[in-house]
C-alpha cells in the first residue's frame, strides 16, 4: 500500500460507491420533483466491475468504502458485492447511508456479508411531515428500518438529519433529545444547493403549510431554508452543554454529547464551515464517473475502461488522475455548485 495524496497533502483513503440512481422516496433536498432520467441495467457498473475499481483503490491505499445511491438497497443483491468487497484485502471499514426503507427486511442478511455500519437518513418524526419531505414515505418503515439495524449489531448507527427552516428545524431539539432517550447518534446536515433541487420547483410545504420550500437561491447559492451549523448549536444547548466527543466517522463531522446522553451530536457544516482541508474522498457514481469534488462537475470515466478490460494497473492511474484533479475547496461562495446532477445521482 502507497497512501494515496492529492495536490494539496491530504490523504485520500475513502471511497464512497454510488450502487444505483434508483430510488423509493423522492426526498426535496435531493431529487427534483420530475425525478431523474433514470440510467438502465446495462448503463450502471456491475458488481464485479464496482470490486475491481474498489481492488485498484485499496492498492492506492483507500481502507474506507461506503455504498450509498439513490437508495442502495433498491439494488438486487446488494449482500453479495458487500460479500465481495468485504474480501478485498485492505478494505477496513465497509459502511451503508440509506433511507432504512428496506432495513427491516435486509439488515441481518447485510450483517452477515460483512457490512459493519450504516448511517440511516430520516428528516421528520412526524408522520406526515415525513411524507411531505419524503414526497412518498412512510416513517414507521424506516423507524422498523433503525430497530432492525440495532437489532442486527450494525453499529454505530448514525441518523443523518438535513435541516431546513421553516420545514423541519422545529425538531432539532427533539433529534437532540433522542440521543439521551434512545441512545442514537444523530448528526445534523446543513442543506446544500446541488443539481437541480435548489430551484423553485422542488418546494414542500412549511410547517404553516404556506407554501415554503427550497425556494430561489440567493447569490452565494443558499436557500431561505438554510440553516447554519452555529444556529442549530445553539437551539441544542438550550438543553444542556455540548461537550466535545472523541466519536469520529471518516469524515468532516464534529461530534459532542449532551449530559446524560449515551448517543452523540454531530455537526456537518459542508456550507458555513467548509471542511475541504481535510476533503478525504473520491466518488464514483452508478455509471463508473469517478468525482474528485461533490460540489463540482469534472469527473473521470472509468466505465469505458472497464468495458474493455482495463487492468488495475490502468484503473489505479485513472484514480490518481482523480486525486490530482481535486480542487482546494468547494466555491459556493462565488457562486458556484455542481450543476449536471442531482445528488441521488452521486450519493451524497
Ligand atoms: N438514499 C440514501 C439516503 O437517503 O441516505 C443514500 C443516498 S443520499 C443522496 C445520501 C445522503 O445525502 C443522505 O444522508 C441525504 O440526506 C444527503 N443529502 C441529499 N441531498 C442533500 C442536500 N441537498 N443537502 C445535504 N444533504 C443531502
Ligand atoms: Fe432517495 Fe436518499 Fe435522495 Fe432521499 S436522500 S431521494 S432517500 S437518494
Amino acid at each position: 500500500m502507497t497512501g494515496l495524496s492529492d495536490f494539496f497533502n491530504r490523504p485520500i483513503n475513502y471511497l464512497r460507491i454510488s450502487v444505483t440512481d434508483r430510488c423509493n422516496l423522492r426526498c426535496v433536498y435531493c431529487m427534483p420533483p420530475e425525478g431523474i432520467t433514470l440510467l438502465s441495467h446495462g448503463e450502471i457498473l456491475s458488481y464485479e466491475e464496482i470490486c475491481l475499481v474498489a481492488r485498484a483503490a485499496s492498492e492506492l491505499g483507500i481502507s474506507k468504502v461506503r455504498l450509498t445511491g439513490g437508495e442502495p438497497l433498491v439494488r438486487a443483491h446488494l449482500s453479495s458485492l458487500i460479500r465481495m468487497l468485504a474480501r478485498i484485502e485492505g478494505i477496513d471499514d465497509l459502511s451503508l447511508t440509506t433511507n432504512g426503507v428496506l432495513l427491516g427486511r435486509y439488515a441481518r442478511e447485510l450483517k452477515a456479508a460483512g457490512l459493519k455500519r450504516v448511517n440511516i437518513s430520516l428528516d421528520s418524526l412526524r408522520p406526515q411531515r415525513f411524507e411531505r419531505i419524503t414526497r412518498m414515505g412512510k416513517i414507521e418503515n424506516s423507524l422498523q428500518g433503525i430497530e432492525a439495524a440495532r437489532a442486527a449489531g450494525l453499529h454505530p448507527i448514525k441518523i443523518n438529519m438535513v435541516v431546513m427552516r421553516g420545514v423541519n428545524d422545529d425538531e432539532i431539539a427533539d433529534f437532540a433529545r433522542l440521543t439521551r432517550e434512545k441512545g442514537w447518534h444523530v448528526r445534523f446536515i446543513e442543506f446544500m444547493p446541488i443539481g437541480e433541487v435548489k430551484s423553485q420547483e422542488s418546494r414542500v410545504e412549511s410547517r404553516e403549510s404556506r407554501g415554503g420550500g427550497l425556494q430561489t437561491p440567493d447569490s452565494r447559492l443558499q436557500t431561505k431554508e438554510f440553516v447554519p451549523i452555529s444556529e442549530i448549536m445553539e437551539r441544542i444547548e438550550s438543553l444542556g452543554i455540548l461537550e466535545p466527543h472523541s466519536l469520529h466517522g471518516n469524515g468532516p463531522a464534529r461530534y459532542f454529547r449532551l449530559p446524560r446522553a449515551e448517543g452523540t451530536i454531530g455537526f456537518i457544516s459542508p456550507v458555513s464551515e467548509h471542511f475541504c482541508f481535510k476533503c478525504n474522498r473520491l466518488r464514483l457514481t452508478a455509471e463508473g464517473k469517478l468525482r474528485p469534488c461533490l460540489l463540482c462537475d469534472e469527473e473521470i470515466d472509468l466505465r469505458e475502461p472497464l468495458c474493455r478490460r482495463a487492468s488495475v494497473d490502468e484503473l489505479k492511474c485513472l484514480i490518481e488522475q482523480a486525486t490530482e484533479a481535486k480542487p482546494s475547496g468547494h466555491r459556493l461562495e462565488g457562486g458556484t455548485t455542481a450543476r449536471k446532477r442531482a445528488m441521488c445521482q452521486i450519493g451524497g
